[in-house]
């Protein structure tokens, strides 16, 4: 069974790694965690009945719990507050909803930095792209691989955004941790174990998105993956399932976003794009998410659809994007949540925009 040590308020730095080492020693592996008012450390692996005893009488140490979920790190037992990260300065996760939007597919540097600029001058905080297209057809169009990635750095330096890009391949991790601020796994890769293992190695975020047919308690294990490795800044987003309905892609599980905040304290995003299939459904769904209590959502945005690569049909024009952007706010607003702005926390616009905001 494995351990949750809660450090008191008082604990110093030293009681902290006495209590690390105290873990290593007995052979569990330490995972510390400093909290806002105090530091847990979780201790993982096959304790002895006396453990917890033992650890109890350490300096410093408030109480030891026993995780009881298969899933530790990610657990709310192991952390009680909401997880924010600092991505390039925005916070994400707990009251914080930020919008990741962007093309599809990474085609070319004219749509990109068009798609882009689009949807910054909305409001999305963060660049999204894709530069290996996990496709359902080997003869499909499969990405611009590393020159992709290239335009996308340019594009978020430019923009100054922070960007996300899907990894598919444990062998990519190193070329896309050069590029990108975020990784992104997809829905068919949720279970890729070893790509997880391998961007967990990493210091940087990693977005997961739940498998088509994954159950939340294997996308929680997914995260847990991640976590194991060191890394604890991931976000788990919910895309849609295979159901018997024929109507949509995918069916948006919208119970989804409360009961994965209910049981892990790492943010939950929506994506109401690969879900709906079709633009005209977008903004239903990603309001639904939203007023869901989301921490984001991650929207498709193109500028001539008709034209993309990949994902067209449910790609949102940026005209669109605005009014959902304004639409989204208010929203989140209901819900005591506040939209990072252009990357910013703010409720006023800094510089006009086409189609106003409604204040
Ligand atoms: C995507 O974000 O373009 C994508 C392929 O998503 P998913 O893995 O959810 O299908
Ligand atoms: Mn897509």
């Amino acid at each position: 069974m494995d351990l949750i040590v809660v450090m008191k308020a008082s604990a110093t730095a030293d009681d902290v790694q006495r209590v690390v080492d105290r873990v290593a020693e007995l052979g569990l592996v330490p995972h510390p965690s400093k909290g806002e008012f105090r530091t847990i450390i979780g201790a993982i692996g096959e304790k002895s009945p006396e453990t917890q005893d033992q650890l109890e009488q350490l300096p410093g140490v408030d109480e030891v719990m026993v995780i009881t979920q298969p899933y530790k790190l990610a657990s709310r037992e192991f952390h009680e507050a909401d997880t924010i990260l600092d991505i390039k300065g925005i916070r994400v996760g707990g009251p914080h909803v930020n919008i990741i939007a962007g093309p599809c597919a990474i085609e070319s540097r004219e749509i990109l930095f068009e798609v882009g600029r689009a949807v910054k001058d909305a409001g999305a905080s963060i660049l999204r792209g894709g530069a290996f297209k996990p496709r359902s057809s080997p003869y499909s169009f499969q990405g611009r691989g590393r020159e992709g990635l290239e335009l996308l750095k340019e594009a978020g330096a430019e923009l100054e955004m922070p960007t996300i890009t899907e990894v598919v391949d444990p062998r990519d991790v190193e070329v896309v941790y050069e590029y990108a601020d975020m990784f992104q796994i997809g829905a068919r890769n949720m279970q890729n174990f070893n790509l997880l293992l391998e961007v967990g190695k990493t210091d940087k975020p990693v977005f997961i998105k739940r498998g088509l047919a994954a159950t939340i308690s294997d996308l929680l294990m997914s995260a847990e993956y991640v976590l194991s490795q060191g890394n604890h800044r991931v976000i788990m987003c919910e895309r849609g399932i295979r159901t018997f309905s024929e109507e949509v892609r995918f069916t948006l599980d919208i119970s989804a976003v409360p009961v994965l905040q209910e049981r892990s304290h790492l943010p939950v995003f929506i994506d109401p794009s690969h879900a709906a299939g079709k633009r005209d459904l977008v903004p239903a769904l990603a309001l639904a998410g939203i007023a869901a209590g989301a921490a984001g959502a991650i929207v498709e945005v193109h500028s001539c659809p008709d034209r993309a690569l990949c994902d067209g049909p449910q790609a949102v024009l940026p005209g669109n994007f605005v009014t959902l952007m304004q639409q989204i706010r208010q929203v989140a607003e209901i819900v005591g949540h506040r939209v990072t702005l252009w990357g910013r926390e703010e409720t006023q616009p800094r510089r006009p925009v086409t189609g106003g905001w409604a204040t």
